[in-house]
């Protein structure tokens, strides 16, 4: 066992991976993002909708995910790979819009930051 016999459906997301890996950014073990507590926002949080583009299956929008979480003020982000398009709840006073799209593209994907939607939390 190398760690090189994983199943990936694209080349992105083996590329993804490894880069993930190399940078430490993957959890030990699979459970234990969802246990952790997020940190209470000090602000109102937002909920940006943010178009992604060059998914190709379940594991790029899981890669794309792990991005946003790792941003410092976001809270949630869920993706969607039917609709190609990233879910996030965000403190304003901590991170952007445009920095979850760079986030995107540093993962190796591409976010429509122009076409992006911003509402106040707690509505929808
Ligand atoms: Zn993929």
């Amino acid at each position: 066992m190398d760690g090189r016999t994983l199943n990936f459906c694209c080349a992105g997301c083996l590329q993804v991976y490894e880069f993930l890996r190399e940078e430490g950014a993957l959890p030990r073990s699979p459970g234990s993002e969802s246990q952790r507590t997020p940190a209470k926002p000090a602000g109102a949080t937002r909920n940006a909708r943010l178009p992604i583009i060059g998914m190709s299956c379940a594991n790029c929008a899981a890669c794309v995910e792990r991005s946003l979480r790792a941003i410092a003020g976001v809270a949630q982000a869920t993706v969607s790979l039917t609709e190609a398009q990233a879910t996030v709840r965000f403190d304003p006073a901590q991170t952007n819009i445009a920095q979850m799209a760079a986030a995107v593209r540093a993962a190796g994907y591409d976010a429509d930051a122009a076409h992006a939607a911003e509402t106040p939390a707690g509505k929808a």
